[in-house]
């Protein structure tokens, strides 16, 4: 992910602004999946074939997913669904940029907020 841009300067409208924005924009929620989509090249074990001499059978495409610290799974995705496992990965990475950003908007509104509610007080000494 990128530098986090500096909201503070940003005005209250115009942070509701965008925020309106980032919500209009999303990508169908329904079709998003987190994975790595990863190209993998295989041998067959058949010691006459090519693949003995290094030229790979392949590309397999393979989903990985990450469960958690350490579990993982994944499985092989055929080649006709390669370019909708692509497109659904794309929509995850973008939804989820866009929730951060709506989520350090969120943050800094509600910072303003409590600004305002709580005026601040001298400091005694
Ligand atoms: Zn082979």
């Amino acid at each position: 992910m990128g530098v986090r841009e500096n909201l503070s300067k940003i005005s209250t409208l115009a942070l509701r602004n965008r925020r309106q924005g980032l919500t209009k924009v999303l990508p169908p929620l329904g079709e998003v999946l987190r994975g790595s989509l990863m190209e993998r090249y295989m041998t067959c074990g058949n010691p006459d074939c090519k693949c003995a001499r290094g030229e790979r059978h392949g590309p397999v495409w393979y989903l990985s997913v990450t469960l958690d610290q350490s579990h993982r799974t994944g499985r092989t995705v055929p080649p006709e669904q390669v370019e909708q496992v692509r497109r659904w990965i794309e929509n995850y990475h973008q939804v989820k940029e866009r929730l951060e950003k709506i989520s350090d908007i969120n943050r800094e509104l509600l910072r303003r907020q409590k600004n305002k509610n709580k005026p601040r007080k001298r400091t005694r000494r």
